[in-house]
């Protein structure tokens, strides 16, 4: 069973995930591209290859890991987690240790091989975000399960092992960090000041707005102001929103053409380059025993979004070393860039 252990000087948890048992084989460079997979597990005809389907939009008249799927929902078949078994929190002299557990999920996007994300016909698009909202709360049901993630990577280097376009699902019983500082600033803003952080941001930004990449009536795509990376994208509801889950079908329709042209226009701009995005949005709402407080401002502090970032540069000695980024590009020259993309015609 996978572990969960905590380091101590970081104040982080690291997920060791001992089946899978890499050897140092396994990470040596072989090529720079994802190998051709000649029997892709996540293309129709290979639904044998994977464990049995959680959910799929399917033909009438298909079955169940047969073929005749348009989106199909699977349990990783090498998951860094596992769904069973209780969590049995145990201290190890200065270490604190707990089972691996949570969920890890792949939704299989479509059965075109290499479908782009920024390519997908639109309601096709709209379907898969309705699959991310109803997978959040289907595991948020699990009140062990404290955040969900869903988050891409497109391309090798982003962490792709496989090409065929997929998004992963995983489902910790600790809200990460990296989610966790976020949810305190957010709070901590509003204590002061009574507004929300990501509201204020959008206020200001959509008044120079110079770092807008993309507004509709109730969207905006910006280019961070400190971005840490070339040409980062944050995607944000216009009105306040905490929760990714409580969109409305009108609403997820409209940010599925969010997502779709930002994608298309850092497809077109770099030219097709790796990229992760990770959905930021509420942790479970289930009180948690002992601290039935915990996070219970978050309906008017925080505001859920959609973090892209192009995997253009590497993460090196300096920013492992510090915790710092230098980012070559100002995110004004990146939304520059990314506006003079010419959307095709529809
Ligand atoms: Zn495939
Ligand atoms: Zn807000």
């Amino acid at each position: 069973m996978p572990e969960f252990r905590h380091d101590p000087v970081q104040k982080r948890w690291v997920i060791i995930a001992i089946e899978r048992g890499k050897r140092p084989d396994d990470f040596k460079e072989k090529n720079n591209d994802i190998p051709h997979v000649e029997f892709c597990p996540f293309c129709e005809g290979n639904e044998d290859k994977t464990p049995n389907e959680i959910f799929a939009i399917r033909e009438k008249g298909t079955k169940a890991n047969e073929p005749g799927w348009k989106i199909r929902v699977i349990p990783n078949k090498f998951p860094a987690l596992t769904s069973s078994g209780d969590l049995n929190r145990e201290g190890l002299g200065i270490y604190d240790v707990m089972n691996g557990v949570g969920a890890h999920e792949v939704i299989v996007e479509t059965t075109q091989h290499d479908l782009h994300m920024g390519d997908m016909p639109l309601d096709h698009l709209f379907q898969i975000t309705k699959i991310y909202r109803d997978r959040i709360l289907s595991l948020m049901e699990n009140e062990i399960l404290r955040y969900v993630l869903i988050f891409k990577n497109h391309g090798k280097t982003a962490g792709a092992s496989l090409e065929h376009p997929h998004t992963q699902i995983i489902a910790t019983p600790i809200t990460p960090l990296t989610i966790a500082q976020e949810l305190t600033s957010s709070r901590e803003h509003y204590l002061a000041k009574e507004r929300c952080l990501f509201c204020d941001i959008l206020t200001q930004e959509l008044h120079v707005p110079e770092r807008i990449v993309i507004q509709t009536p109730r969207f905006v795509v910006l280019a961070p102001y400190a971005s840490r990376f070339p040409f980062e994208c944050w995607l944000l509801p216009r009105f306040h929103s905490h929760d990714f889950t409580r969109m409305e079908d009108d609403e997820l329709r409209e940010f599925a053409t969010v997502l779709k042209e930002v994608l298309y226009r850092l497809k077109v701009c770099l030219g097709d380059p790796p990229y992760n995005f990770m959905l930021h949005t509420a942790p479970n709402p289930h009180p948690r025993p002992g601290k039935p407080d915990y996070w219970s401002t978050l309906e008017y502090d925080y505001h859920w979004h959609i973090e892209i970032i192009p995997r253009v540069t590497r993460v090196a000695g300096f920013e492992w070393g510090t915790g710092f980024y230098i980012n070559p590009t100002p995110p004004e020259i990146a939304c520059k860039y990314l506006k003079q993309v010419e959307l095709p015609q529809v």
